[in-house]
């Protein structure tokens, strides 16, 4: 998925232990063959070249993957939205982008942009492109999802705890052998290598998005890779988000959306939705946080 993974797991001995941490790869593995837009015998690269020609039916799983996709635009008012991924010919965060794009070629990239666009059929388990030249794109909900799979595979082989880490999105369950919760470092924005909390987390998963991994500067000014949308600009005045949740899916994903809605939007939305929580730090160096949390900082 282009991101590394990294994975814990209780076990008795090595061998088993091993065993276990397979089991995990296999199935993150199988997701990406599944999801990835950059695998052309993926379900997603058949959906993409079939866009304003034909609907193409998928498995069951990627059908639904997109419809939660859907949900979470529809929830967040369209900063979600995995129809982004058209903007992908005009911004780049690979190092290749020289200039920075015209007013013209973001206008004319975001016209293939919007989930409404999106068009599901349940019973043929098909979806549809309307619009020629569409994308989809799972970047900001992929990494969260397979760490979910991968957790519940290993849940349901009676391993009794582990850690799922997906470039820092991070899925926890059971107890250190010690008997200790896990702790997850949240990484402090300004200083990489620095964490500014440490928060115990139990049977639950915590991701954070920032925007000092990738982006691209044009001007003095930062562009992150997440990008509104609505407008086809990458979105300012937050430089990480953290959000807790039970999925790390749906962590994935509003990680990526606080960073489009802003902080008062996002921290807003938060608050209405029952056990999810966040940290926002703007481009300042504020850090904003949801209601019910409590955090111990320490630097
Ligand atoms: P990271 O992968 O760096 O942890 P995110 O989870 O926030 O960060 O995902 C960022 C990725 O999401 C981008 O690289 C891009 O593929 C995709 N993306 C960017 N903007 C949006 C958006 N508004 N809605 C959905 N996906 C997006
Ligand atoms: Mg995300």
């Amino acid at each position: 998925m282009g991101s590394r993974f990294e994975i814990t797991v209780v076990a008795n001995d090595s061998v088993k232990g091993n065993e276990y941490i397979d089991t995990a790869v296999a199935e993150i593995s199988r997701i990406e063959k599944l999801i990835s837009s950059w695998d052309s015998a993926s379900e997603t690269s058949e959906i993409n070249r079939n866009a304003g020609i034909k609907a193409v039916k998928v498995s069951a799983e990627l059908f639904q993957l997109i419809e939660r996709a859907l949900g979470i635009s529809k929830l967040t008012e369209g900063a979600f939205d995995i129809s982004f991924a058209s903007m992908d010919k005009i911004w780049k965060f690979d190092g290749s982008m020289t200039e920075m794009p015209s007013e013209e070629e973001i206008k004319n990239s975001v016209k293939k942009v919007g989930y409404k666009n999106i068009i599901l059929n349940k019973e043929n388990s098909s979806v549809f492109l309307k619009l020629e030249g569409m994308k989809i794109g799972f970047g900001a909900i992929g990494k969260g999802y397979a760490a979910d799979k991968a957790k519940k595979l290993l849940t349901e082989k009676s391993v009794v705890g582990g850690i799922i880490n997906a470039s820092g999105d991070m899925n926890t369950w059971g107890l250190q052998p010690n008997g200790d919760t896990w702790k997850v470092a949240i990484t402090n924005p300004l200083d990489k290598n620095k964490a500014f909390a440490l928060l115990p987390l139990q049977d639950n998963a915590v991701v954070t998005s920032g925007n000092y991994e990738k982006y691209v500067t044009f001007n003095g000014v930062r562009y992150t890779h997440i990008i509104d949308p609505r407008t086809g600009y990458p979105a300012t005045g937050i430089i990480s988000v953290t959000v807790f949740a039970q999925k790390a899916e749906l962590a994935d994903a509003l990680a990526t959306s606080l960073f489009v809605m802003g902080k008062d939007v996002g921290i807003d939305m938060i608050n209405q939705l029952p056990n999810i929580e966040c940290i926002v730090i703007d481009d300042n160096g504020k850090i904003f946080k949801s209601a019910h949390i409590e955090i111990d900082t320490k630097q």
